[in-house]
């Protein structure tokens, strides 16, 4: 069973006298600066200078300085900076100004787990990583609730990592709501394959492929649309909510016994295999390797898919229908 600490287990403590630098003002970088900032610890911001981040931390009244200073100035490291641009500033901004002892931290494993930043032996390197975007991070810590996180220890030089984990996960209000602890591999091969073969992946290609089977038999795209994207989202707040067996009895006999018997038969067996085969390409490494290469030659396939996202025909419907439904 999972270990999991909530606030009485954390203390803030081991950060008290510290510095922490908090690299990146994005999307984590600035939820997290700010939580930890009120709750009353010493946050400095680094940054490259020009960036459109520089002047926006500064206007939020920290002390903004190139990544490299920021890192000399600083005990604590966090690393909130895009996971792809990460290995080339590790090595040439934040390595060269590691001081012995430092804690480095990480929201997402991705970099260190496949080996693209090796961080050296005299240092701590922990994560935390906020199971929610950033913009929920900042949202319930100011509601005075928090959002769940992950903690892991890859390094413990000073023999307290995982206490700077928790005391950094308190900070940013994750205790409130409850911190699991894991390992880097843990987090990032769960991360990538449940965003695959479910959440980006698999959710899309199942609402897609529904659509298309309702048009292509001649049925309104309004209608397929209603029935199974903005639906989908219904369904998926029952499941949230009650989990599994309690939207069975959110539902109708008749939607219960078709999908019991018919949901099966679509996502067979078959579809289990190819998701085991996605998810055997994320742990043997094939899965970042292919990506890093992508990323570094500007991302063709990438641009090119998004555009045939874009160009979908689900997408002209859903423009029309999001009007109906939210207003313009
Ligand atoms: P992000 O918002 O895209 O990061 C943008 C920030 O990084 C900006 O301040 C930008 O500065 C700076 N930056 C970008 N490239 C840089 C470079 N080459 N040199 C210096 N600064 C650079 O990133 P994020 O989505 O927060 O992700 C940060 C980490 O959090 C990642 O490890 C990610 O996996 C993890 N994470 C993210 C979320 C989420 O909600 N997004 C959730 C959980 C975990 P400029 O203004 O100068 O461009
Ligand atoms: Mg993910």
């Amino acid at each position: 069973m999972a270990k999991i600490y909530t606030d009485r287990e954390a203390s803030l403590e081991p950060l008290k006298g510290k510095t922490i630098a908090v690299i990146g003002y994005g999307i984590q970088g600035r939820a997290q600066a700010l939580n930890l900032r009120d709750s009353g610890l010493e946050v400095i911001i680094g940054l490259r200078r020009g960036g459109k981040s520089w002047e926006l931390a500064t206007s939020e009244g920290f002390r903004v300085y190139e990544i490299g200073e920021a890192v000399r100035k600083a005990d604590v490291i966090l690393v909130l900076i895009p996971d792809m641009e990460q290995p080339k500033v590790w090595q040439e901004q934040i390595a060269p100004n590691l001081k012995e002892g430092a804690v480095v931290d990480f929201a997402h494993g991705f970099n260190v787990h496949f080996g693209l930043i090796k961080p050296p032996k005299n240092i701590d390197v922990i994560m935390v990583a906020p199971k929610a975007p950033g913009k929920a991070v900042r949202e319930e810590y100011l509601a005075g609730r928090g959002v769940p996180a992950l903690v892991a220890v890859y390094q413990d030089y000073s023999g307290s990592a995982l206490k700077y984990a928790l005391a950094l996960a308190k900070g940013i209000g994750a205790t409130r709501a409850g911190v699991i602890e894991t390992t880097f591999a843990e987090e990032t091969e769960t991360d990538l394959i449940g965003e695959q073969i479910v959440l980006v992946g698999g959710l899309m290609e199942l609402i897609k492929k529904g659509f298309e089977v309702l048009v292509e038999m001649g049925y309104q795209p309004e209608v397929a649309y209603f029935e199974v994207l903005n639906e989908a989202k219904l369904i998926m707040d029952l499941i949230w909510q009650r989990g599994i067996y309690g939207m069975l009895n959110g539902v109708s006999d008749t939607a219960k016994y078709g999908g019991l018997t018919v949901g099966p038969r679509v996502i067979d067996e078959n579809v289990k295999r190819k998701m085991k085969e996605a998810a055997m390409r994320v742990k043997s490494g094939e899965f970042a390797k292919e990506w890093v290469e992508e990323y570094n030659r500007g991302a063709p396939t990438l641009r090119k898919l998004m555009e045939e996202a874009r160009t979908h025909p689900i997408e002209k419907v859903g423009e029309k229908m999001r009007k109906l439904l939210f207003g313009p």
